[in-house]
């Protein structure tokens, strides 16, 4: 990316000058007890402008629980900080398999877990319409979500690059 990590996140009202790398939101974090997440690691790259930062796989491990943002001393907007950089991530082309999938399937059918024969059966031994009132249901209403998602340009944000 042209612009500088830190300047972008500071013209979103994420400045990460002020953390001192104390290390209490990677400590509290639930997520990076069991992963590779290192939320402090990836602040002070941010805060370095490496561009790295984006292509780290361990940008996707947060919960978004907020609690290395409820716990930082420095009060710094540290889950917020994190969605920015998915943002810009995604905005790089990056992006993990798993959630490209479930952006097509939004774009296929409106939904990222769209209904199975077997919940439509489930469905109707409860004795509910086999299929819920949702855009599965009226194919006007899918055509809609699709326009909406073609206005803000989400398949060329979700295509493969
Ligand atoms: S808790 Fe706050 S000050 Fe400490 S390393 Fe994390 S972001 Fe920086
Ligand atoms: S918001 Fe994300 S980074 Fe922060 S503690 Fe929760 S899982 Fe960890």
């Amino acid at each position: 990316m042209s612009e500088k990590l830190s300047k972008v996140l500071k013209a979103a009202g994420l400045d990460l000058l002020s953390c001192m790398q104390c290390g209490a939101c990677t400590g509290s974090c639930p997520s990076g007890r069991h992963t590779g997440l290192n939320t402090r690691r990836i602040l002070r790259d941010a805060r370095k402008n490496r561009a790295s930062v984006l292509s780290d796989d361990a940008l996707w491990l947060c919960t978004t629980c907020y609690t290395c943002q409820e716990r930082c001393p420095r009060d710094i907007p540290i889950t917020d900080a994190l969605l920015e950089l998915r943002r810009l991530a995604v905005k790089e082309g990056f992006m993990l398999p798993e959630h490209r999938r479930i952006s097509e399937m939004v774009e296929e059918c409106g939904h990222a877990v769209p209904l199975d024969e077997e919940t439509k059966q489930k469905r109707e031994e409860l004795g509910l319409d086999p299929i819920p009132e949702t855009v599965q249901k009226y194919p006007e209403a899918l055509q809609e979500v699709r326009s909406l998602l073609k206005a803000c340009k989400f398949d060329e944000l979700t295509a493969e690059k």
